[in-house]
């Protein structure tokens, strides 16, 4: 049987619809939530990325700025950047766009930028935060893969969870979140053994490995979910048309495109799973609707906690 498609565009607009109320209610204080985007250099995805996260701020009524310094710049030059926003009261989330000049000392830049202001949610403080289970702002594509499973109702308490993958920005922060709701998780990596027997005990797989449709049928329990991370730029004929032999649209868009997209997880894995995420058109929205809700949240913690603050000093008289 077919598997149900979790559809993340849909879940991305009712996150919009809620996130409109809660910018309407900030309005009220005065407030409008800001991201400053800082894109150094010519990497083209990049600036595909750095785009549409502008483009939902403009959408979704948020201050937005974009700076780009020159990509000849130094470690310390860059951090100046981050300082200087750091310091600015009418910023809320600074997202410094990766990768780095290699020049350029990434870690450094990451650990500058204020843990408050830290919308990605890379830096140490909030991924211990992360890991204490205490709030904080949460890496934006594992986070949306939460709200993918939660608002499809997949269950998750004791469910056995399987997370291919274990970077700091998708693998490691997915699984403990999986923890934290109670699921009881396996880490994968590239050097698990017998790969598909670990991932077919998964009532839920996450697949974050950055390998072409790799996840085939027999890495996968029949009736699980499966979430596909993995975004893929196929270029070569053989590959789209080995991967796609049974999905003639998919190989007419290769073929008039000269590119495709294409997850960790094959095609044919839908006809297996319960249910599934699509490429594109699953994880992707969310990573960027998470951003705009880490955002909003940094602003009511930071802006918005201080504003009561002062409101109760005044009451209470001190
Ligand atoms: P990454 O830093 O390259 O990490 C890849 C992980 O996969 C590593 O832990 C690696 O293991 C593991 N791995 C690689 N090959 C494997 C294999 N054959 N078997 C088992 N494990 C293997 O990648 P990432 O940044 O986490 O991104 C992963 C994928 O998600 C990429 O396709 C990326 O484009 C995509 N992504 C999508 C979004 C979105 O918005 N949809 C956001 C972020 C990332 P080792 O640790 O042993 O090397």
């Amino acid at each position: 049987m077919a598997a149900r498609i979790l559809n993340g565009n849909q879940i991305r607009d009712q996150i919009y619809a809620e996130l409109g109320q809660e910018i309407a209610a900030l309005a009220n204080q005065g407030i409008r939530p800001g991201l400053t985007a800082v894109l150094v250099g010519e990497n083209p995805a990049s600036h595909l990325y750095v785009k549409s996260k502008i483009a939902a701020c403009e959408k979704l009524g948020l201050f937005s700025e974009l700076l780009r310094p020159p990509a000849t710049l130094s470690t310390l030059d860059l951090l100046a950047v981050v300082d200087e926003l750091n310091a600015r009261d009418d910023v809320d989330g600074i997202l410094v766009q990766l990768p780095l000049p290699p020049q350029v000392d990434s870690k450094k830049i990451l650990e500058a930028v204020d843990p408050a202001k830290d919308v990605d949610g890379f830096h140490p403080v909030n991924i211990g935060k992360l890991v204490a289970g205490r709030p904080g702002l949460v890496a934006c594509t594992p986070l949306g893969v939460m709200e993918i499973l939660r608002r499809s109702a997949i269950p998750l308490e004791g469910a056995n969870a399987v997370v291919m993958g274990r970077s700091d920005i998708v693998g490691k922060p997915m699984a403990l979140l999986l923890m934290h709701a109670h699921a009881t998780v396996t880490v994968c990596h590239s050097k698990t053994r017998n790969l598909p027997e670990v991932t077919r005990r998964g009532d839920i797989v996450v697949a974050a490995m950055g390998r072409a449709a790799m996840v085939t049928t027999d890495y996968i329990r029949p009736g699980a979910t499966v979430i596909d991370v993995g975004q893929n730029v196929i270029t070569d004929t053989a590959q789209a048309e080995r991967i796609f032999a049974r999905y003639p649209k998919k190989l007419e868009e290769f073929h008039t495109k000269g590119t495709v997209l294409v997850g960790d997880v094959h095609p044919d894995v839908a006809e297996v799973a319960g249910a599934i995420t699509p490429v594109p058109g699953g994880v992707g929205p969310l990573t960027i609707a998470m951003l705009m809700s880490n955002t909003v949240k940094a602003a009511r913690l930071r802006r918005a906690g201080a504003a009561e603050r002062a409101h109760l000093q005044r009451v209470s008289g001190s």
